[in-house]
C-alpha cells in the first residue's frame, strides 16, 4: 500500500530524547497527514473489526489514536491516565521504567460485557502495554487486544506485555 509506505517515512527519528542515547521515534508528521493517518488507524483496528466496544487510549498520543477511531466507527473510548489527573480513578497501576517508576490509572466507566482494544502510538519495551493490561484487569474488562503503530522489535516489548498488533516494525 502506497499510502502506509508514505506513513512509515513519515516517522521521524530523533537522537538522544529524552535521555543522551535514545533514539525517539516521533510520529507527529504522520499525524499531521490526513491520507496517512486515514492509512494507518485504519490498518491499526482492520484486524479487530468487529470485536471491540472500546477503544483505550493511552495518554498522551494514544488518545488521539482511539479518538479518531471511536469518531470513525462508533466505539466508545476509556482514556488511560498518567497518575493524578482523573478525579476517580478505579484502578491503579505502578511498573518500572528504564529510571524510575510510572503510575497509571482508568476511571470506572466501562459497561458490564464491554469489549475493549488497547491503542498506543510506540510499543518499546513492553512495560506500559503490560501495566494497561493488568490495570484493565482490575476493572474486570475484557481485552480482545492491544495495537500500536509502530512496534520497536529489538527491544523485546512482546515479550513482557503479550500479543500485540503492529502497523510498523522497526
Ligand atoms: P514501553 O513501556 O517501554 O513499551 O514504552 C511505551 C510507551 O512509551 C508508550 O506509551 C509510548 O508512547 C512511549 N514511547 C516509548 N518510546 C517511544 C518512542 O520512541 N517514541 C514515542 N513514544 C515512545
Amino acid at each position: 500500500d502506497p499510502v502506509l509506505a508514505r506513513a512509515e517515512a513519515l516517522i521521524t527519528t530523533v537522537p538522544d530524547f529524552p535521555a543522551p542515547g535514545v533514539e525517539f521515534r516521533d510520529i507527529s508528521p504522520l499525524l499531521a497527514d490526513g491520507p496517512a493517518l486515514a492509512a494507518v488507524t485504519e490498518a491499526l483496528v482492520a484486524p479487530f473489526a468487529g470485536t471491540f466496544d472500546v477503544v483505550a487510549g493511552l495518554e498522551a498520543r494514544g488518545f488521539l489514536l482511539a479518538g479518531y477511531v471511536a469518531a470513525r466507527t462508533g466505539v466508545g473510548m476509556l482514556p488511560i491516565r498518567k497518575a493524578g489527573k482523573l478525579p476517580r480513578p478505579a484502578a491503579s497501576v505502578s511498573y518500572d521504567l528504564e529510571y524510575g517508576s510510572a503510575t497509571i490509572e482508568a476511571p470506572d466507566v466501562l459497561r458490564p460485557g464491554d469489549r475493549v482494544l488497547v491503542l498506543d502510538d510506540v510499543l518499546a519495551t513492553g512495560g506500559t502495554l503490560a501495566a494497561t493490561r493488568t490495570l484493565l484487569g482490575h476493572l474486570g474488562a475484557e481485552v480482545v487486544g492491544a495495537a500500536v503503530v509502530l512496534e520497536l522489535e529489538a527491544l523485546g516489548g512482546r515479550d513482557v506485555c503479550g500479543d500485540v498488533h503492529s502497523v510498523f516494525r522497526g
